[in-house]
């Protein structure tokens, strides 16, 4: 995947043009309200710089999780009227999102007009990446401009098939994303330090051995730590933990060593009988640890240890949690961290990006996330960048 070859919207004719700009509107709601716009919020700039510039636009999406049919449930409506409040301009709403319904939506758009189409999953040719339905959709644009890098890891219609029929560019959103994953991944200033926590190993293999070929320092955290202690030998009574991946931690453990990466892992840690808050937790060693607890964060050593480490790090690269966040006391090692990230940042000396759904919502909780280099809105297409694969959504548009 050539990334140089990536054509940006920058500088190109759009005035009068049918934009079909692929967004990622799939935002959380709740009985047809929108309850997190960050996405919405991230691509405004973008699309208020195409109106200015007098493009029509129609904004391609999907939206949750339909049969391959119109259902009320997933209508992009109730996001469209979302996005106009963001925009500061009416958005209209075309009821399908190919055929005369969206043709008149789309041809009735003056210069800066913005409209969005309902959601693509209600054709099974969207999944399906079918080339007959890509060719109907294209048919409503003069131009194609994806700025979904959230949805860049599947090859679907409206992410990889328009642009086998349509003049194609990068969005600047799309462009953002990949120049903040680059800049810690591909170009990074070292050292580097990646902060990779979350439940379990066996997800996340592919990232940890990626990532020990990139970077410097690789500190791991949270129920996946416990499976590279119990490697070693460490007793981590009732924590979470996966033995049949003994091998698979050794083996990243010998590539590290290998490739000149240091892993860094809990020396102390936080303990509990119960997974619920409030239970009674005390900090041990993780050499102590009671037959009949669990870890459910790192300790105050290992925070301390850690953040030194970010301290001699200029770029960080962060995906899942420390702990089990989401009950208190557990979230403090992951939050502790990610202030320490955040006061570097502040200070110039550090870069630090940070994806992944769970990553986000314990960055929030925190109050840090606006603190960061940079916060991907991604999860999937995050993960498989980190874990080194090619994103077709991405690739398609470097061809
Ligand atoms: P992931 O989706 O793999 O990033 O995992 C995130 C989840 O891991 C969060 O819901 C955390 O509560 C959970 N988690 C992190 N550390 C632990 C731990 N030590 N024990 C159990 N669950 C954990």
């Amino acid at each position: 995947m050539k990334l140089e070859n990536l054509k940006t919207t920058a500088g190109i004719d759009v005035a009068g043009k049918r934009v079909l700009y692929r967004a990622d509107l799939n935002v959380p709601t709740k009985e047809g309200r929108v309850t997190d716009a960050t996405r919405l919020e991230r691509i405004v700039a973008g699309l208020e710089d195409l109106s200015r510039r007098g493009a029509r636009i129609a904004i391609l999406s999907h939206f949750g999780r339909p049969k391959g049919g119109p259902d009320k449930e997933n209508s992009l409506e109730p996001v469209a009227a979302e996005l106009a409040k963001l925009v500061g301009q009416p958005v209209r709403f075309g009821s399908d999102c190919v055929g005369g319904a969206a043709a008149a939506i789309v041809d009735g758009l003056k210069p800066g007009e913005i409209a969005v189409l309902e959601n693509t999953r209600f054709h099974k040719g969207e999944e399906k990446n079918d080339p007959a339905f890509a060719a109907e959709v294209a048919k409503l644009g003069d131009l194609f401009v994806n700025d979904a890098f959230s949805a860049a890891h599947r090859a679907h219609a409206t992410t990889e098939g328009l642009t086998h029929h349509l003049p194609s560019y990068a969005g600047p959103l799309m462009m953002e994303e990949i120049t903040a994953l680059s800049r810690a991944l591909e170009k990074p200033e070292r050292p580097t330090a990646a902060v990779v926590g979350g439940a379990k190993v066996s997800t996340k293999i592919p990232i940890l051995t990626n990532l020990v070929a990139k970077v410097d320092k690789l500190i791991i955290g949270g129920g996946m730590a416990n499976t590279f202690l119990q490697s070693m030998g460490v007793m981590v009574g009732q924590s979470l933990s996966e033995p049949e991946f003994h091998a698979t931690a050794r083996e990243i453990m010998t590539a590290a060593k290998e490739k000149g990466c240091e892993i860094v892992l809990p020396s102390d840690a936080v303990v509990a009988r119960e997974f619920k808050a409030g239970a009674v937790s005390e900090t041990v060693s993780v050499h102590a640890v009671p037959m009949d607890a669990m870890i459910l964060d790192i300790g105050p050593a290992s925070i301390q240890h850690m953040t030194a480490v970010l301290r001699g790090c200029r770029t960080l690269l962060w995906n899942g949690p420390m702990g089990a966040f989401e009950i208190s006391p557990f979230g403090e090692g992951t939050f502790t961290l990610a202030r320490e990230a955040a006061v570097l940042t502040k200070a110039g000396t550090l870069v630090s990006v940070a994806g992944g759904g769970d990553t986000v919502a314990a960055l929030n909780a925190a109050g840090v996330a606006s603190d960061f280099s940079y916060i991907s809105t991604a999860g999937g297409a995050f993960l498989e960048w980190l874990e080194g694969k090619e994103l077709p959504g991405v690739a398609a548009l470097t061809r």
